[in-house]
């Protein structure tokens, strides 16, 4: 699901003597993750420090790293926060168990889950309320795919690549449809689905995409780089899913090498041999602060001639979670 339709495409200049940079557009910090952090800077703008953000907001070290230094705690369980305070749930979701454990320990809990990842949560618990098997293609132990698992466990069965299909059992061939997490990759979730397809010819497909518009549109454009880079170098964390699979895309789309790195300095120069083009991109969860600081080591290293490659426009925007407009302090918990 592109936002809008690719812009005229553009063609990459063939490759030349000199060494220059792909750098692709769309790329980084998508509506999910930028309404996320942001939900953790208002809360504590508005409350102060401490502000309890349960797991990792977003995917990133060096968000996780900076909003640590302002006064954010991050924890795995809800059971580490203290009794009273103020959470955040991450971007990724959690599931209804969460919110309970939460309204026990009394905590003011502020939900920054991506409205892609709520949106998919409902249809989980739509079909699972019709009764159906619901097939979720995702990978085993991943945050988003623990909290949608939670809505409906029961109808609920995790799919983890191709190689699964095989082994799914439903109860009612007739009655089964598919769900995916946001952040796979589009061309393995489509040999999933097939592979299930063949056992199941009645598989229903979710309304519309759930591999959201920012995975999509990122994916297209490393693999728009790959066609002409040597070098795919991805600007991200190793726990994140969305960029994990942009270097997977890119070496399936014909990049020599890619990698996946949080900073410049974890640039290895021996990537750079007989390398005249190199693509840059990033995940959903990086700011473009990174990219300028890889940027500047390529250009420190003859790299000076940067071309941006656009291959989608995007312009989606999520409001705060409600919860930031009002305040949490005066409301009575239960109201929360
Ligand atoms: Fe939302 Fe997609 Fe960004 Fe995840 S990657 S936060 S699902 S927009």
């Amino acid at each position: 699901m592109n936002t809008t339709p690719p812009p005229q495409a553009q063609p990459v200049r063939p490759t030349r003597a000199t060494k220059r940079v792909l750098l692709a557009s769309p790329r980084g910090w998508c509506a999910g993750v930028d309404r996320a952090v942001a939900a953790v800077e208002k809360a504590l703008e508005l409350y102060g420090p401490p502000i309890y953000v349960r797991h990792e907001i977003v995917h990133n070290k060096y968000v996780v790293q900076t909003l640590e230094r302002n006064g954010a705690i991050f924890v795995e369980q809800t059971q580490e926060v203290p009794e009273g305070s103020i959470v955040v749930f991450s971007a990724h979701g959690v599931a209804p168990i969460v919110h309970a454990q939460a309204a026990e320990r009394k905590l003011a809990t502020i939900d920054a889950t991506c409205p892609l990842v709520t949106k998919v949560h409902k249809e989980a618990i739509r079909y699972a309320n019709e009764d159906y098997d619901i097939l979720l293609i995702g990978h085993e132990g991943h945050e988003e795919v623990i909290g949608t698992s939670g809505e409906a466990p029961d109808h609920i069965t995790l799919v983890d690549g191709p190689a699964d299909a095989a082994n799914v059992e439903v109860r009612d061939e007739s009655k089964v449809v598919w769900l995916s997490q946001t952040t796979l990759s589009v061309d393995e979730t489509m040999e999933t689905v097939d592979a299930l397809k063949t056992r199941f010819p009645n598989l229903l497909s979710p309304p519309s995409d759930d591999i959201c518009y920012a995975t999509q549109n990122r994916q297209i454009a490393v693999k728009k780089l790959a066609e002409a880079a040597q070098l795919v170098i991805v600007v991200g964390s190793r726990n994140s899913s969305n960029s994990q699979r942009m270097v997977e895309a890119a070496l399936a789309a014909g990049a020599d090498t890619a990698y996946l790195v949080d900073f410049a300095d974890e640039i290895d120069e021996a990537w750079l041999q007989g390398v005249t083009t190199v693509g840059l991109t990033s995940g959903a969860s990086v700011p473009d602060v990174l990219v300028d600081s890889v940027l500047t080591w390529l250009a420190e290293r003859g790299y000076t001639d940067v071309e941006t490659v656009k291959t989608a426009d995007e312009s989606i925007a999520f409001s705060l979670p409600k919860e930031l407009r009002r305040n949490l302090r005066t409301q009575p918990v239960d109201d929360l």
